[in-house]
């Protein structure tokens, strides 16, 4: 069994343009196909991990919407906003929460180059006091009409994508998988390329064999513990 070498080349290409270090944190959105769109923005901006703060085990996505993003970016969810900030902060992530506060900067004028995180709310509350107190900046997207605010997977990608902007100018779009950690890039193109061998491997305990240039697994490999 073996990948077939278009797949590969794909999956290839769009794990070298993966960053670990652009994410989203999402709290409390509840609409599965909110949190679909923001889960296709993601995959369509190189996100590789996207937060989730959500007492529910599984966030529940709509495939026709998420068209089936939510296979390619890791899911992390968060029990409350406290462990989903420390956990973020120790990753070295800045945390923007989005919000049409008093004190809010206008997006625009912010530099998101080093690791970012953008802070989303629910639909109809928004981001809550607690969490707007723990995020380092607070922005918000300019609103020039009748209504006071966007819909959040358009506010997700209004910033997602300024985001990479600011990093194509900058040359800082990962091309060669040094968007992610080395072992991370090879566990994930793995499990991309094979993911109903996953568990065959996970029950056993046996590390990922190798793949050769053109996806397939070293023989070698195959039965090693
Ligand atoms: N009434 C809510 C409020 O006061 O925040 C509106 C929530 S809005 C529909 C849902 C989420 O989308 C917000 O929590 C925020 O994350 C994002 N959002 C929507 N419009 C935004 C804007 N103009 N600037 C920044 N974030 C925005």
């Amino acid at each position: 069994m073996s990948v077939l070498p278009r797949r590969f080349n794909k999956i290839k290409k769009v794990l070298d343009s993966r960053m670990q270090n652009l994410s989203v944190l999402v709290e409390a959105v509840n609409k599965p196909h909110n949190l679909s769109a923001i889960l296709r923005t993601c995959d369509a901006a190189g996100v590789f991990e996207a937060n989730f703060i959500s007492n529910k085990q599984n966030v529940k996505t709509y495939n026709s919407t998420a068209q089936g993003s939510q296979k390619w970016l890791k899911l992390k969810n968060h029990q409350d906003s406290k462990s989903a900030v420390n956990s973020l902060k120790e990753k070295g992530f800045k945390l923007f929460g989005t919000t049409l506060n008093k004190n809010s900067i206008d997006y625009r004028e912010l530099d998101y180059s080093d690791s970012t995180c953008f802070v989303l709310g629910a639909e109809k509350w928004g981001l809550s006091e607690e969490l707007i107190s723990q995020v380092d900046e607070c922005i918000f997207i300019p609103m020039n009409g009748m209504v006071q605010s966007l819909n959040v997977s358009v506010a997700a990608s209004v910033l997602l994508f300024e985001a990479v902007r600011q990093r194509y100018h900058q040359g800082l779009i990962p091309l060669k998988g040094e968007g992610l950690e080395k072992n991370l890039y090879k566990k994930t193109l793995f499990e991309w390329c094979y993911p109903e061998l996953i568990n065959h491997y996970k029950s056993s305990a046996l590390s990922y064999p190798e793949l050769k240039e053109n996806g397939e697994i070293c023989k070698s490999d195959f039965n090693k513990d």
